[in-house]
């Protein structure tokens, strides 16, 4: 049953080795790779509208014929324009395609052709009627093609030089293929509970819909069909989360004693300040997990400048009281270094020896720290990926923490979890995130952990006050800038490259450079980037931890982390450039000490209110509110979910069409599904069988296997 799914797509007429290399590319490798690339949009071509009926500013589906084509100059543009003449019985329209150079040659007189756009008033000839760059197909010859019109049809993204109406040929074909009895990966409970239509049925339905199905309906998403293999990706998703979790729920951990004085005692003597109730919150739960015969598995979240180093600290003080060892990785140099500092500062007077391992080292120091570590001398470890290169060992790693979690992959928590599980038993694991997220994207990203989150600032801090204006105002800036400094404080000017390039970006080695000689020539700057070799970068850091630099010029390397609370001042330039997670985080640098901090974020020139422009909204959002989890809703909207997590993390994910914000619900019925047949003990027999018939693919996909 399954063969008919898993065979090559070149085996479909119409599929060559050149297409079939097109659709590789796209991992795109069998029929049941192609059938789960679906539509994204779907037009109704039952009828179309007749050009005569046209109401300028809406937006219609019409069918009608080539007239003429050809590409027309400007000679105040250098984009050619492509101009479409098409008519239909009732009357005529004009189509304009920007930069259309490459649609020369593609029409022919008398050809059939399918339009939809928007219709508007030609704006120079008020008599005309046009669309603007409209999508449009070209019908084939065969006049009653029935996957073209009369139905709603699917409309497909290309591949390639493979257009929709090839993709929407090839994928009928394959699903009258289809053999009757396919298998139906859902567990036959479910399918009934919901009332969700088959695999099967729910892929023919998905690609070529009944009439009887509302169109936007199908464009939301929102068909049964579209909602049974939504579930179905949250459900084997979560199911691998469940299981994952179950796991570490099964090993063994290191129970640590938690409440003795001795303990008590050790964690007074490291807080240099008075912990936030939030922060003693957090630590109260993460030490009843340590307390337990098995691993902590926590995610510990909250915004940029709210503590979480100093719990994390707190955290592998009770790791070493207990004779363990406990490794802290950060996603950069700086960061690890300067986590390493703050704890050589922390950890001064309790005497536990902190090490630095990062790729940096010489090899003669690496080789030290590596025999350190391994023979337990080394009792706080901080590192970059270095942790996790082979030839680490620890003598006993019982507590591990990584540090901005959203900058690691899952596989790479996993390998440092692994150099800590010797002897049957597995480290208790501490992941941390200055990305809030909401609480939907949780359940996805981390649904297997347990979550603490810090909702509390540290006292004293005065609210960033932040502004967005144009590099006009660049001198005002520029006062400010010298006015905060002659008071004593320290500033960054983050640019968004290194070097110049071809988007004619402002450069960080450039402007560092000008700023240098012409606009603060009394005043000392450092430049820091991702190109610098460790020891510079190291360097560069220190002297402006020290003071000694006074502005520093910066990429995004800052972004994360950097804790220099002296700094009261952000200048970002081109910040119409960066994501709304950035630019939180870039600000979260500064507003860490009692003094009043300034963000100013510097577009080219001004962009005019417009609810569209994400650059617009990302600055005016930065304006508006300093909450990270308000924040990041936005983003999320703005971005959509793939983007959000990043590739790495949604490449892990297996989620194609699932959309956790638009389809919550669907994720947290899932999410009960899938524990409960993991958790409860009469599902045992159940989840077996359903592991069993899956195929290796979907194991593969939802990482099943791996997990099982
Ligand atoms: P993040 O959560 O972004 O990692 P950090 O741990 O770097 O934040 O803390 C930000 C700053 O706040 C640091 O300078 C830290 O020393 C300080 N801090 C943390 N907790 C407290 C507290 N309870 N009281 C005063 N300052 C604190
Ligand atoms: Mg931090």
């Amino acid at each position: 049953m399954k063969q008919a799914l898993q065979s090559e797509v070149m085996y479909l007429k119409g599929v060559g080795p050149q297409r079939a290399a097109l659709l590789a590319e796209r991992g795109i490798l069998t029929v049941e790779d192609l059938l789960d690339y679906l539509p994204f949009r779907y037009e109704d071509r039952i009828r179309f509208a007749s050009i005569r009926e046209i109401v300028p500013g809406n937006t219609y589906t019409l069918r009608a014929e080539v007239v003429s084509g050809g590409v027309v100059r400007f000679a105040r543009s250098p984009n050619p324009i492509y101009h479409l003449m098409v008519r239909d019985p009732t009357g005529v329209l004009h189509c304009k395609f920007f930069h259309g150079g490459y649609l020369e040659g593609r029409f022919k007189a008398g050809q059939r052709i399918v339009l939809h756009g928007k219709a508007d008033i030609d704006p120079y000839r008020p008599a005309r009627l046009e669309m603007i760059n409209p999508q449009y197909e070209l019908l084939g010859d065969g006049a009653a093609d029935s996957t073209e019109v009369g139905r709603i049809v699917p409309i497909y993204e290309a591949i390639g030089s493979i257009g929709s109406r090839t993709l929407r040929r090839v994928i009928y074909q394959a699903l009258g293929n289809l053999p009757p009895g396919l298998h139906d990966p859902l567990p036959a409970a479910l399918l009934e509970r919901y009332r969700f239509p088959t695999r099967r049925d729910a892929l023919i339905y998905v690609h070529f819909p009944p009439t009887t199905e509302g169109v936007e309906t199908l464009n939301a998403f929102r068909s049964p069909a579209h909602q049974r293999l939504i579930f179905e990706e949250f459900f084997f998703y979560q199911l691998s989360l469940a299981m994952r979790r179950q796991q570490t729920q099964q090993a063994t951990g290191i129970a640590f004693r938690v409440r003795e004085e001795k303990i008590r005692e050790a964690l007074k003597r490291i807080l240099p300040f008075k912990p936030t109730e939030a922060q003693k919150r957090v630590l109260a739960e993460i030490g009843a997990d340590l307390e337990r015969p098995v691993p902590m598995n926590r995610l510990l979240q909250g915004d940029v400048g709210s503590g979480k180093t100093i719990v994390a600290f707190e955290a592998a003080t009770i790791a070493m009281e207990n004779a363990c060892q406990a490794a802290l990785m950060a996603p950069t140099e700086i960061l690890a270094v300067q986590h390493y500092l703050a704890a050589r500062r922390v950890f001064a007077r309790a005497g536990y020896h902190v090490e630095l391992l990062i790729s940096g080292l010489k090899p003669g120091e690496k080789r030290a720290a590596r025999a350190r570590v391994h023979s337990g001398v080394a009792q706080f470890v901080v590192g970059t990926h270095a942790l996790i290169e082979e030839g680490v060992e620890f003598a006993r790693l019982g507590l591990v923490i990584v540090d901005e979690q959203h900058r690691f992959g899952v596989l790479q928590r996993k390998q440092l979890i692994e150099k800590g599980s010797k002897g049957g038993t597995a480290p208790h694991v501490l992941v941390m995130t200055a990305t809030p997220i909401p609480r939907t994207l949780s359940l996805t990203l981390y649904g297997d952990l347990d979550c603490s989150v810090i909702d509390e600032l540290p006292p004293g801090r005065t609210p960033v006050a932040t502004r967005w204006t144009t590099e006009a105002h660049l001198p005002g800036v520029r006062e400010m800038l010298r006015r905060e400094v002659a008071l004593g404080r320290q500033a960054y000017i983050v640019y968004p490259v290194i070097e110049e390039s071809k988007q004619e970006l402002k450069a960080a080695i450039v402007e560092y450079e000008r700023l240098s000689k012409e606009v603060f020539p009394a005043l000392k700057l450092g430049l820091l980037h991702g190109r610098l070799r460790s020891e510079e970068k190291e360097e560069v850091m220190e002297r402006f931890r020290r003071g000694e630099i006074q502005v520093l010029v910066s990429t995004t390397v800052i972004e994360v982390g950097v804790d220099v609370p002296n700094a009261t001042v952000m200048v970002v330039e081109h910040a119409e450039r960066f994501g709304l997670a950035q630019l939180h985080q870039l600000r979260g640098r500064i507003g860490r000490g009692a003094e009043k901090s300034h963000c100013i974020l510097v577009a080219p020139k001004t962009l005019s209110p417009d609810a569209n422009d994400p650059a617009w909204i990302r600055l005016e959002t930065m304006v508006s509110t300093s909450d990270g989890f308000a924040i990041a809703e936005i983003d999320l909207k703005l971005r959509g979910p793939g983007e959000f997590f990043g590739t790495r993390q949604h490449g892990e994910l297996g989620l194609h069409l699932a959309n956790p914000l638009r389809d919550r619900e669907l994720l947290e019925l899932a999410r009960r599904e899938a524990f409960a047949l993991v958790e409860n003990p009469d599902a045992g027999a159940e989840r077996r069988r359903l592991l069993d018939s899956l195929d290796p693919s979907w194991q593969r996909r939802y990482q099943l296997a791996t997990v099982g």
